[in-house]
This record gives structure tokens, sequence and C-alpha cells, in this order.
């Protein structure tokens, strides 16, 4: 039996090694033409919106598009700060954001806080942390 994506677990997102880093995928362009990739080291994907907005007072405009990892100067998390990535949905079709730690291993071991805020998912993340990743 096969799993639509939208009910895909956050462990088999984690699987597929998503949210981790690489090289960052946000399209250079040089007199008006395409030059290839930032290929900047990233930690995870670009952070949401309303975190970029939070954490940095980004506006939509100052975020380029980017799909698949983003490094820092592009609105990927810094170093040592949070990943987020998309999670599926809720109830109600918002999708959800998971937040995780760098040294993120599986969710029985490790902390995350989930939320359809990205900011909310952060907070979350940081009160788990705090309580020794239980859950
Ligand atoms: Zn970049």
């Amino acid at each position: 039996m096969t799993m639509p994506e939208s009910t895909k677990s956050p462990a088999e997102v984690l699987a597929a090694a998503e949210w981790k880093g690489g090289k960052c995928r946000v399209p250079m362009w040089m007199g008006g033409f395409p030059a290839g990739f930032c290929d900047k080291p990233a930690n995870g994907p670009q952070l949401p919106m309303e975190v970029l907005f939070w954490t940095r007072a980004w506006r939509k405009e100052d975020r380029p598009y980017c799909h698949g990892p983003c490094c820092p100067a592009h609105g990927g998390p810094k170093d040592g700060e949070p990943i987020l990535f998309a999670d599926g949905t809720d109830e109600r079709g918002h999708r959800m954001w998971c937040a995780v730690m760098p040294d993120f291993e599986n969710l029985q071991e490790s902390p995350a806080g989930f939320d359809i805020n990205g900011n909310k998912a952060i907070e979350k993340l940081r009160q788990a942390s705090r309580r020794g990743g239980e859950a």
C-alpha cells in the first residue's frame, strides 16, 4: 500500500533527506541570462516567509525563488539555527511546518515542532528541546 504525498509521515520526509543541506538552488542571472545556481553551502530548505519576516525583517520581494536547499544569504537557515520543512497539511488543509534542530536524528529521539505557522513551529521545537526531547 502506498500513501499519498500529503500523508507522508515526518520520518518518511526525513528519510528522503528532503530537509538536508546541500548546495543552494537559487537561480543566478548574468546580463539577463541564466547563469546556473548560487551553489553556496546550504543548511536546509528556504525558511517560510513568516519566519524570514520575524527573524530578519524580510519582505516578500527580498526572498528569491528557491526550490531545494537554500544558503543563509538567500533565506535558508543559518548555522546552528532550526531547519524547517513543509510536512503535509492539518485537518483543514493548511500546510504544516516541521521545525527541527540541525543535529536532528529522528522523531523518536530528537525534539521537533509542528505548526501551520513557521514561527510557532520553531517555538514548539524550543519548548520540546527544553523538555529534553520528550514529546
Ligand atoms: Zn544562495
